[in-house]
């Protein structure tokens, strides 16, 4: 059906006299009124068309509405729409092995979650339970979901306000080469030297206090820091020198974003517990979860664990994830993302940088990539400052306003735009998308000094 403006305006009014959104203060949002959407662009009543550079909340990895995934929902809805997870449940058992025979290492079991946070939950309860300490290290510059332990973990602002009963955190950084608190001029040093304030920060903290070091593999909404060779490794190697249960957050950076299966596979680093969501089926029904290496799983063997959802596992959301994963294989979605990453996002992406005064820095790999937008290069000082809010935040929501104008829905954190299309975006698009880009970075530019 043709989408009517009135429908729009209706939908919007009911929206916004009983939705109560995330992350917002309630009048001072204006959500777009979305009438549908396919593969890389939804679009609203009003005709207006948006290719979407940021995947929703960076999970719709096939894009929306792929046919084999919406039919496979279809049928596991006709068939056995739920069924609670303590039974045997066909879907269930063959996304856990299609999952697990994908994860790094010998991550071999799955226990399923509703999403991130919660995944993030009981990956930290496990290590805790199987080490018997109390404390987690976690970076600076990192989102683990909005829960409470998860939004403790957290190092970015949305932490501040949930910042009671905290027990055990203790941040750190991690390398960021481009902002470095290191002082280091390359790779190299920027790797050894947060290596030692990790080494150190595990010594001062006591080592037999910390049951985890919590890190995603690469920070995705704090700014898609790559980690330089050599660093993953290095915390692998402090976690096995102090007994530390080492976990990967992949709830973003997993399934194809990074061109590969997993971000882990970039590194060649196997995690102790590693946790998905978003991606496992493009977010088509909410699910995330747990991979978990045989010497946790072996705690657990005869003793219960203590943790557990009504809807872990759900078959509707496993379901959708044994189609997506089928997807993902039959079409080469991950291909995709790392020959269409290296041949033209990244290459088109450096020469932006190089003629636009705004852009600082660009960063990534395979479908995942942030421009660090500045108001100078040489001093590197952002665009706008580290947690701005209104007429501060101007030159972003500038930038973004004009992206909009031009058709690219972009997504913007701080000084930051992402590009975080589909994996399985075509060549066309990403250049439609591109040219969006290079439009509306000339807006940002207009705010260099
Ligand atoms: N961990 C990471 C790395 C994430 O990016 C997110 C969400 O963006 C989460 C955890 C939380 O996931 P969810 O929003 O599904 O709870």
């Amino acid at each position: 059906p043709r989408p009517d403006p009135r429908t729009g305006a209706q939908v919007k009014a009911t929206d916004r006299a009983h939705v109560f959104h995330s992350w917002s203060a309630q009048e001072l949002i204006d959500p777009l009124a979305v009438a549908g959407a396919e593969g890389s662009y939804f679009w609203d009543y009003e005709g207006n068309r948006y290719l979407d550079f940021t995947s929703g909340l960076v999970y719709t990895n096939i894009g929306y509405q792929h046919p084999k995934v919406v039919a496979a929902i279809q049928e596991q809805a006709a068939t056995m729409t739920t069924f609670a997870p303590a039974f045997a449940v066909e879907a269930r058992s063959e996304a856990a092995r299609l999952i697990a025979e994908r994860t790094p290492g010998d991550l071999d079991k799955i226990f399923f979650t509703n999403g991130g946070a919660d995944a993030v939950e009981h990956a930290i309860r496990m290590a805790r339970l199987h080490t018997g300490r109390p404390k987690v290290l976690a970076a600076y510059r990192s989102y683990h979901g909005g829960t409470q332990q998860a939004v403790n973990l957290t190092g970015d602002p949305r932490r501040w306000a949930s910042d009671t009963g905290t027990a055990g955190v203790v941040h750190f950084w991690a390398p960021f080469l481009y902002r470095t608190r290191f002082h280091a001029e390359t790779q190299e040093q920027e790797c050894a030297r947060a290596l030692e304030h990790l080494e150190t920060t595990i010594t001062f903290e006591g080592p037999s206090t910390i049951a985890a070091i919590i890190l995603e593999t690469v920070p995705g909404t704090a700014g898609i820091m790559v980690p330089p060779p050599g660093y993953l490794a290095g915390v692998r190697e402090l976690c096995d020198k102090y007994g530390i249960v080492f976990v990967l957050d992949e709830v973003m950076a997993g399934f194809g974003r990074t061109g590969t299966w997993f971000a882990a596979d970039l590194f060649d680093v196997v995690p102790d517990l590693m946790t998905f969501a978003k991606g496992v089926n493009s977010g088509y029904v909410p699910l995330g979860g747990v991979a978990i290496s045989p010497a946790v799983a072996e705690t657990f063997a005869r003793r219960p664990y203590p943790g557990g959802l009504t809807y872990s596992g759900h078959p509707l959301a496993c379901a959708a994830a044994v189609a997506t994963i089928n997807v993902m294989a039959e079409e080469g979605v991950v291909t995709n993302a790392a020959a269409l990453g290296s041949s033209l996002v990244g290459p088109a992406l450096r020469e932006l940088a190089e003629r636009h005064p705004s852009v600082g820095e660009v960063r990534g790999t395979g479908m995942f990539w942030a421009l660090e937008l500045v108001r100078n290069k040489e001093t590197r000082e952002p665009l706008v400052p580290y947690n701005a809010t209104g007429e501060a935040n101007a030159p972003m929501l500038a930038f973004g306003a004009a992206a909009k104008a031009n058709g690219l829905w972009p997504f913007i954190n701080m000084n930051r735009t992402h590009v975080v299309p589909p994996c399985n975006i075509t060549e066309a698009e990403a250049k439609e998308g591109l040219a969006a880009l290079d439009a509306a970075l000339s807006v940002a530019d207009e705010h260099t000094v």
